[in-house]
Order: structure tokens, then sequence, then C-alpha cells
């Protein structure tokens, strides 16, 4: 089966033509949609509470910021693009009291729709774009002509233009440079928290450290143990990314390789059984349910986790050498915030959430 693909010429962008969009958010999505919807063309207000420390940010870039229900009730879109864990409280208390019937609800990841979180009357549009990278590329990528990825659904449609507005939406973000390709929202948000756990960051994070520590435990040198474990997986990534594994393959030496196919595998055992169990619990809402308990509960065990894995060697050790690599333009990461230790521009920071 081979999804379809939708380009800038599948797509007519004047479904959006005279509309209004509200950007509720300015954090790492929201600056990025604001920014290219109106170089696209549409008029956008951003969305934010009172006391927000966003809103000097979206301010000077020149938008007109205003409470989230007065952002609403201006608008013919408005875009949910505050953290996942605090849109249920936003749209609650909000959102939901200022729609009005035709509007269109977006969202970026369909976390809290696929969980009956956020219940919007079927009187107006619900519908996703989900681009497949973070947002600080979402707009790098946009200004330089080209355009991330994305995943575009439709929940409902009450007006008739949901589908014809959601892809005049990809294609304002510059998605439909790159291409879009039509989803659901329980696809997307399983599928997404799937990559996002079993590979694009916890997976490979414990790869990373299971390696690293294999290799100081055995008495070999940090320092080389890092840039064998952390620094080379760019290297790596960035010839799979051009050409997939058979690039990767044709680069290295015969050698790596042949170690790839045979070790490789022992590396994995078991691991996609583990994978599966993974899976089954996003499936079945039991992750969702544990991640919400815990930010209900104000997010002890989270800081506890990120706390732990902060102190890791792997890091300690890293932050040194990348130090005196100004030009991998590193990063240091201290209380959550992400500060650019060296000038250049920092177009790849953020997660891929
Ligand atoms: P974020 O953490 O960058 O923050 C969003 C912004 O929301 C903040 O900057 C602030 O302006 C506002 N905000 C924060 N807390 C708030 C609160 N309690 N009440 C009201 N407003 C608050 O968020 P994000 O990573 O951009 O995520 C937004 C949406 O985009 C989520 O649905 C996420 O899953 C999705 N998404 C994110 C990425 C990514 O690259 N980060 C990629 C794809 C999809
Ligand atoms: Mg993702």
């Amino acid at each position: 089966m081979t999804a379809r693909m939708y380009y800038d010429a599948d797509v007519d962008p004047t479904a959006l033509a005279g509309q209004t969009g509200a950007v509720i958010g300015y954090g790492s999505q929201g600056h990025a949609h604001a920014q290219n919807l109106r170089d696209s063309g549409v008029e956008v207000i951003v969305g934010l509470a009172k006391g927000s420390k966003s809103r000097a940010l979206a301010a000077d870039a020149g938008f007109r910021v205003e409470n989230v229900a007065a952002a609403v009730r201006a608008a013919d879109v408005v875009v949910l693009l505050v953290p996942d864990t605090a849109q249920k409280a936003v749209y609650d208390a909000e959102i939901a009291p200022n729609l009005r019937d035709g509007q269109l609800l977006m969202f970026a990841h369909g976390f809290n729709i696929r969980f009956g979180r956020v219940q919007p009357p079927p009187s107006i549009d619900v519908g996703m774009v989900a681009p497949k990278g973070p947002g600080h590329l979402l707009r790098s990528v946009y200004t330089a002509g080209g355009g991330v990825p994305a995943l575009f659904a439709v929940e409902q449609d009450a007006s008739g233009t949901a589908r014809a507005r959601v892809l005049a939406y990809a294609r304002a973000l510059g998605a439909t440079r790159a291409g879009v390709l039509e989803t659901t929202f329980a696809e997307e948000t399983e599928t997404d928290l799937f990559g996002e756990q079993a590979l694009l960051c916890g997976g490979v994070s414990a790869l990373v450290k299971a390696a690293f520590e294999t290799l100081v435990e055995a008495g070999y040198q940090p320092e080389l143990a890092y840039f064998e474990t952390m620094h080379e997986l760019k290297l790596i990534v960035d010839l799979m990314y051009r050409g997939g594994l058979n690039f990767m393959r044709f680069s290295v030496s015969d050698t790596a390789e042949y170690g790839d196919y045979v070790s490789g595998p022992r590396v994995t055992e078991g691991a996609k059984a583990a994978m599966k169990d993974v899976l089954a619990d996003i499936q079945s809402g039991a992750f969702a349910q544990r991640w919400i308990a815990v930010q209900e509960a104000g997010g002890d065990e989270f800081r506890q986790l990120r706390g732990r894995d902060r102190e890791h060697q792997i890091e300690q050790v890293g932050a040194a050498l990348r130090a005196q690599m100004p030009f991998l333009n590193p990063v240091v990461v201290r209380e959550g915030e992400a500060q650019a230790a060296a000038s250049a521009p920092a177009v790849a920071t953020g997660s891929p959430k």
C-alpha cells in the first residue's frame, strides 16, 4: 500500500482566503505556525494567557497578542499549540466557551482528541497538521524555501470545508513543499508516541547510554567512549537521512558493515517484543493515563527521572568535549532552558515531540 502524498500543486490555498488564524501558545510549534502562516498571507492573532512570558516574544515579532478567549472569538481557525498536558485546561476554560459554529479547531498532535481529554462540539470542524520535525526547523526550513513534511487529519467536518482548510493550512506552513499525507488522530497519536518512546527519544538514548557504559565499565577512556557512541551517531544518521541504510552501508567500511549484520541483531534481541509491549500500552491508553496522573500529581516523578539522566557521565564528558568544538554550535541545557553556547544561529534545537 502506498500512501497518497499531497504537494503544493494539489492544494488550493484560497480555502483560507480572508480567514483569521488564532495561534494559541507561542512556543516551539506556536512561533513557527504563527510566522509561516503570516508569511503565507494568513492573518494571525496570537492568543496567550495574561502573564505569559511568550507575550513579549510574539509582540516583538509584530503579532497582535490577545487573551486566549478574545483570540478565539476573533478567529475562523484556532490552533491549539500549548503543551499537550496543558491543552485540556486551556480548552475547557478559554476555548470551549468562545467557540462558534463552523470554526476550525486545529492541533499539531492528536493526543488530547485520541484520549478524549478535549471533546469539541459537533458544530465545529476539527483537524490536525502534525509536522514531522521540531518547531524551530519548521520555521528555518520554511524561510530557506523548503518545508517540513507533515501528517494531516480531519476528525470532524461540520462546515463541509474542513478538509480543504486543513490542506490549505498545511500548505501555508510550508509542509506541502515537502509532502503531506493523510492520517487519523488515532494513527498519528499512536505512531508518534511509539516512535518517540521505542526509537527516536527512548530507544536511541537507551542504546547510547548502554554502549557508553559498556565501554567505560570495561576500562576504556570516557572521552573516547563519548566520541564513539554519541558524536559519531550524528554522522551515521546523516548518511541514513540522505540515502537510507544502503547509503550508510555504502559509506562505512566492509568490516563495519559485516559487524552491523552479525552483531546488530544480538544487541536488539528481545527488543521487538518489548516494542510490542510499548505499543500495547500506548494503544490501551495505559501510557497516557500514567503520564496524565504524573502531571496532575505535580510532576515529581518526571522531574526525578529528568534529574537522574541529566547527571549521567556521558552528559558531563560530552559537555566538556563539545565546548571545544564551537563549530558544532553546542548547546548547554540548564533547568529546562536551552542556551546556545556559541553565537551561530540555533536552528536545530527543540525536541522531536
Ligand atoms: P511548548 O512546550 O514549546 O510550549 C508552548 C507554549 O504554550 C509556551 O511557549 C507558552 O506560550 C504556552 N504555554 C505553556 N504552558 C502553558 C499553560 N499552562 N497554559 C497556557 N499556555 C501555556 O509546546 P510545543 O512543543 O510547541 O507543543 C505544542 C503542540 O505541538 C503539542 O501538541 C505538541 O505535541 C505539538 N508538536 C510539537 C512539536 C515540537 O517540535 N515541539 C512537533 C510536533 C508537534
Ligand atoms: Mg513525533
